[in-house]
């Protein structure tokens, strides 16, 4: 996605001004073959050491501007270790007002939520997550994930304090559906957990079978604007390369022109 340019030390991508991202490891319990970042996934190459976390720590001391930091990956939760020592180090600083950390654990291992596996990393959360808000971005693709294995794990989750998002990959031929979109996003609300992001699925090559077409994406968010609970309806985007997660406009509005949009920093972008 065009990190690389905005990677400040090892792991810490600073693209926008109050929040960056961090990624704690590229291993993952899940391998998408839509991943952003498949060709990276399951290496070791975005392994931290506890030099490079003392630098992403020092970066972020002398950058108060930024305020949120994002845990991301691969899966932070399947590198709890690093994950505990990152977020130990974050809580000390006071400039950072919100953690938020991304996984598919819930779905792709909700066993590990049981075991010894994540026991050090979720204490640890428990403690803070009362005193500041720690939201948890969970991906979810289609409502068949909510088996009660993984309804469990967010009952769990919501009882040590957690805030509960979801984000969701439209993949045609899997959930480019009114009805399937519907219930996964309406279970989710009745779960405790919001909806948060529907990216249209990046345009990289071998992934060309799984994206949809934009007015059918746009239609059906649409349709679930209108019969959906406001909370219940999740922003729908489109990653552009380099340029951030861009609003998709719905049907509300005639004669606009899907085939480009601006940027964050106003810049025209062709799609
Ligand atoms: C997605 C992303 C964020 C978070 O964006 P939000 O719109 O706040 O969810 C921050 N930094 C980078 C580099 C990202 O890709
Ligand atoms: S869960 Fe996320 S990080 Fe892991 S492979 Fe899937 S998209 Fe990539």
């Amino acid at each position: 996605m065009g990190e690389e340019s905005h990677l400040v030390t090892k792991g810490i991508v600073h693209k926008y001004e109050n929040r960056v991202l961090w990624k704690v490891s590229y291993r993952c319990a899940a391998h998408c073959q839509f991943c952003t970042r498949l060709r990276q996934i399951g290496t070791r190459d975005g392994d931290l050491n506890s030099e490079d976390i003392e630098k992403g720590l020092e970066y972020l001391s002398s950058h108060p501007e930024v305020n949120e930091v994002i845990l991301s990956g691969g899966d932070p939760l399947f590198a709890p270790k690093v994950t505990e020592v990152i977020f130990s180090g974050l809580v000390q600083l006071p400039s950072v007002k919100v953690i938020r950390i991304g996984t598919r654990m819930p779905v792709h291992l909700p066993s590990a939520f049981e075991g010894g596996f994540l026991q050090g990393l979720l204490k640890k959360i428990s403690e803070v997550a009362f005193m500041r808000p720690i939201y948890m971005l969970i991906h979810f693709d289609h409502p068949d994930e909510l088996t009660s294995e993984t309804m469990r794990v967010i009952t769990q989750l919501r009882r040590i304090g957690l805030i509960l998002l979801s984000q969701t990959v439209f993949l045609k031929g899997v959930n480019d559906d009114e009805g399937i979109l519907r219930k996964l996003f309406e279970s989710l609300y009745h779960a405790g957990v919001v909806p948060y992001y529907i990216y249209r699925c990046d345009y990289a090559s071998g992934l060309e079978r799984f994206v949809c077409s934009i007015q059918d994406e746009r239609r059906i968010m649409t349709n679930l604007r209108r019969n959906l609970s406001g909370v219940a309806v999740p922003t729908y985007v489109i990653d552009v390369l380099g340029k951030g997660k861009i609003p998709v406009p719905l049907e509300f509005w005639d004669g606009v022109d899907l085939s480009q949009c601006k940027d964050f920093n106003g810049e025209r972008i062709l799609i």
